[in-house]
C-alpha cells in the first residue's frame, strides 16, 4: 500500500450531470423531494452507487443549486453521502463556504432523500443551510441495515437551536421504495 497525495477528484454520473442541466425550478416541498428520490432511484437502477439522493435548492425560488448521490462504493470514499457531495458542489456553485444568508443573498435548503446520518447531521450543522427537507426516516434505513450513526434528538434540536429548520416525511413512501429495491437487488450494504 502506497501513500497517495494525488488530489481528490470527485465525480458525478453522467447521467446526473445529464438530468440536472434540464432541471427547472422546484417551487413546492413535494417537488424538491420528488426529485432527490428521483436520483437515488437512478442511483440505483443504474448502479453508481447507494440508494440515496440529495440536492440543494435556493429556499425561496426552488432554483437548484446542486444534486448529489451516494458515491460511497463507486469512489472508495466512505463521506460521500448524497447530502456531503450535493453540499460540497453547492459550495463550489456558489463560491463560498457557507451557503448561509447573509453573506450570500438568498438562502438555501437541503433535500434528502433519507433522514441524515451523524456525518450528514455534521455537514448540515456546518455548510450553512437554513432548512431540511426528509423524506425516508432513519428507521426506514436501519430496517434495510444501514447504519445511520449517533444521531439523537437531543443533535436535532442542537442544530434547530441554532435555526435550522427540519421537515421530515415528505414523500416517505416512495423515498422508503427506493431503499426497498436496493436490498431486493441484494446490492452490499456498506456502513451508512
Ligand atoms: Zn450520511
Amino acid at each position: 500500500m502506497s501513500l497517495c497525495t494525488d488530489p481528490l477528484h470527485i465525480a458525478l454520473p453522467e447521467w446526473l450531470v445529464l438530468l440536472v442541466a434540464s432541471q427547472g425550478p422546484c417551487v413546492s416541498d413535494r417537488e424538491r423531494m420528488q426529485f432527490v428520490v428521483q436520483l437515488a432511484a437512478e442511483n440505483v437502477e443504474r448502479g453508481t452507487g447507494g440508494p440515496f439522493g440529495a440536492a440543494v435548492f435556493d429556499e425561496t425560488t426552488g432554483r437548484l443549486v446542486a444534486a448529489g448521490v451516494n458515491l460511497v462504493e463507486p469512489a472508495n470514499n466512505a463521506a460521500l453521502h448524497a447530502e456531503v457531495v450535493a453540499l460540497m458542489f453547492a459550495q463550489r456553485a456558489v463560491g463560498s463556504f457557507t451557503l448561509s444568508s447573509p453573506p450570500l443573498a438568498t438562502a438555501h435548503m437541503l433535500a434528502t432523500s433519507c433522514a441524515p446520518c451523524a456525518m450528514c447531521l455534521g455537514a448540515v450543522h456546518w455548510s450553512g443551510v437554513t432548512r431540511v427537507l426528509i423524506g425516508a426516516s432513519r428507521e426506514d434505513a436501519t430496517a434495510i441495515g444501514f447504519d445511520e450513526g449517533p444521531v439523537f434528538p437531543e443533535s436535532l434540536r442542537y442544530l434547530e437551536a441554532r435555526g435550522i429548520r427540519f421537515t421530515d416525511g415528505v414523500e416517505r413512501e416512495a423515498a422508503r421504495a427506493v431503499l426497498q429495491r436496493f436490498c431486493d437487488l441484494k446490492r452490499p450494504l456498506y456502513n451508512g
